[in-house]
């Protein structure tokens, strides 16, 4: 079985470095965007399994690209990784809009996020 091909979205340089020198030696396909826009770009062209989003970036934030992903192609799963914290509610908002998961950051452990990837993938 191959292993799951991941675009990841975050404005946060330095967590999308460590994302993407997790994820690709274990032999993960994984490209990467600091903005909204580039990321729906690359998943136009990756079509990728997952995609693990920011919330909150400049330009358009994470719910509106999950939104247009939506519209797009409903098959990639949408993991947010986000310290954004409401109490849960934008966490619902976003499930209920099609989010696969919502993960907490700073990420304790990279790999849980790898284990709710795979899931999500094989899901
Ligand atoms: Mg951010």
């Amino acid at each position: 079985m191959s292993k799951a091909k991941i675009v990841a979205i975050d404005d946060e340089v330095e967590f999308i470095d460590m994302i993407k020198s997790y994820f690709e030696p274990r032999g993960y396909d994984i490209t990467v965007a600091i903005r909204g826009t580039r990321g729906i770009e690359l998943v136009k062209e990756k079509k990728p399994d997952v995609v693990l989003m920011d919330l909150k970036m400049p330009g358009i934030d994470g719910d509106e690209v999950l939104s247009l992903l939506k519209s797009m192609d409903p098959s990639p799963k949408v993991i947010f990784v986000t310290a954004y914290d409401d109490g849960g509610k934008t966490k619902a908002r976003l499930l209920k809009m099609g989010a696969y998961a919502y993960f907490d950051k700073p990420v304790s452990s990279l790999r849980e996020l790898e284990e709710m990837v795979n899931k999500a993938a094989n899901t």
